[in-house]
């Protein structure tokens, strides 16, 4: 542990940018490959009208701008058995990942259909909360008001959406961040939407009021660095997720007197060149997600990907896998078994948990669709991580850990992606403004 190693740049992984720079260039195509191709990861099942805010009543927070609006796939682009049609025929006890020897066998992509030997968790996936979740699941068994998305189709982009009601959600996000140590004695998030002394707090200032009642005010600082360790990493994975979507925006930004989508500069210097802070953070995350799927590796060798083909299937499997080994053949860029050692180790955890998983609430109340697509995959993406990370023993076979829904591990790879994409576009700015210095000089 080495946060306060001036040389150390993803402090509390004692990582540096180049290493994780190089990391990227080696792994990117193979991100790229996953999240763009495999259509395993490109489609994402989920529930992106039906809920509704559970902290407050923003109706005028909507953006009606076309660029937040989301294309929703045509179901007959998706694999049969992860139709809802098909998923709302079977429901039954928790899916484990049962043994490749239950799936069925087709000669062809995409021309499945649901027979008596076809494995249950092709088509249900649990949606209450496992204690080990870090974040609400998104329930992929068939409510009627589940949409299956492709993720390509909807790039995370500049929207439009701004104001009040994006300030409201991210100052909600942060206020997550207050921990207090006796915390872990709040009611559990089942009894309250939102648990413990800190979300007690963000009731006064947000719940209940009306929109307008909403006060501009400076968002949380980040914890000082005497705050212990699990509390600044919260932190900045909140900070580092802001910072990628931030970076999204100002990299794929719609010039309005063009019509032309394209970097901008301003945009980029604004936001985050001139808080390399936010970078760091954003750094950080890829650590910590590289982390996560590298873990995963011995997991992934018998999990069900059910597109209905066993070729497909295998092809996936063995993508995902490549990248899980590649990234573990090299020096660990995070330590999570730092983490949660101290005495009261459980119940801190535990108000993580429980404070990770009100953030992935939050997204309910982001008032654009393509920016709540995205928010809620990139929560459910970070949850899926820490799960993974604090929950998982890396050596057990499948069945021993907690099992992984198809909704977090996709959301998993497309985090990983965005943040790819993220460390990408910021070589791409910096390059922009080292020119930008030169011409000058
Ligand atoms: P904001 O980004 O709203 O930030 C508010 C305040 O937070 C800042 O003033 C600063 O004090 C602090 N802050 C900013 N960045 C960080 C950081 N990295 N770490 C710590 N503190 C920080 N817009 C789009 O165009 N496309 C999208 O896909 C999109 N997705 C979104 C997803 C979510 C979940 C939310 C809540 C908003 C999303 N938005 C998106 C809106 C976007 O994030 C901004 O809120 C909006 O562009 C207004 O920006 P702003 O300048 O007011 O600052």
């Amino acid at each position: 542990y080495c946060a306060n190693e001036p040389n150390s740049i993803v402090s509390d992984a004692c990582v540096s940018y180049a290493t994780l720079e190089k990391l990227n260039t080696d792994l990117r195509p193979s991100i790229q490959y996953l999240t763009e191709n495999v259509d395993f990861f490109t489609f994402y099942r989920l529930d992106l009208y039906g809920r509704e805010c559970p902290f407050w009543s923003d109706d005028e927070g909507f953006c009606g701008n076309r660029a937040c609006a989301v294309d929703i796939a045509d179901e007959k682009d998706i694999p049969e058995s992860w139709r809802s049609s098909e998923l709302g025929k079977l429901t039954g006890p928790r899916a484990s990942q049962p043994s490749t020897s239950v799936q069925k066998e087709e000669p062809s992509p995409f021309r499945g259909k649901l027979g008596e030997d076809t494995a249950e968790s092709c088509v249900f996936e649990p949606n209450e909360i496992d204690k080990r979740d870090y974040c609400v699941p998104e329930d992929e068994s068939g409510g009627s008001n589940c949409v299956y998305v492709s993720l390509v189709d909807n790039p995370e982009r500049f929207t439009g959406y701004a104001g009040k009601s994006a300030n409201n959600v991210w100052r909600a996000v942060y206020q997550e961040n207050c921990f207090n140590t006796n915390a872990q004695k709040s009611s559990p998030m089942n009894n309250s939407p939102l648990g413990g002394p800190a979300a007690a707090g963000l009731k006064n200032v947000v719940m209940g009021r009306r929109k307008h009642e909403v006060v501009q005010q400076d968002l949380i600082a980040p914890p000082p660095e005497e705050q212990c360790l699990e509390k600044r990493v919260f932190y900045r994975v909140l900070s580092g997720m802001h910072a990628s979507i931030s970076m999204h925006l100002c990299y794929d930004f719609l010039n309005q007197t063009t019509g032309q989508w394209g970097p901008n500069l301003q945009c980029y210097k604004e936001r985050l060149h001139n808080h390399p802070d936010r970078i760091q953070n954003m750094y950080f995350n890829y650590a910590i997600l590289l982390r996560a799927v590298a873990k995963l590796r011995n997991n992934l060798k018998s999990y069900t990907f059910c597109s209905g083909d066993k070729r497909t299937d295998e092809t996936t499997r063995k993508k995902i896998i490549q990248l899980s080994e590649s990234i573990a053949s090299r020096p660990s860029v995070f330590d999570e078994s730092i983490m949660f050692r101290d005495e009261d180790a459980v119940v801190l955890k535990e108000d993580f948990r429980n404070r990770f998983r009100n953030v992935s609430r939050l997204m309910d109340c982001v008032g654009c669709d393509k920016c709540r697509l995205w928010g809620k995959i990139q929560t459910a993406g970070y949850g899926t991580a820490m799960k993974v990370l604090f929950e998982y023993d890396e050596t057990a076979e499948n069945g021993a850990n907690p099992p992984l829904r198809r909704t977090e591990l996709v959301a998993l790879v497309n985090t990983l992606g965005r943040l790819s994409k993220s460390l990408h576009a910021f070589t791409v700015f910096s390059n922009m403004i080292e020119k930008e210095r030169v011409l000058e000089e």
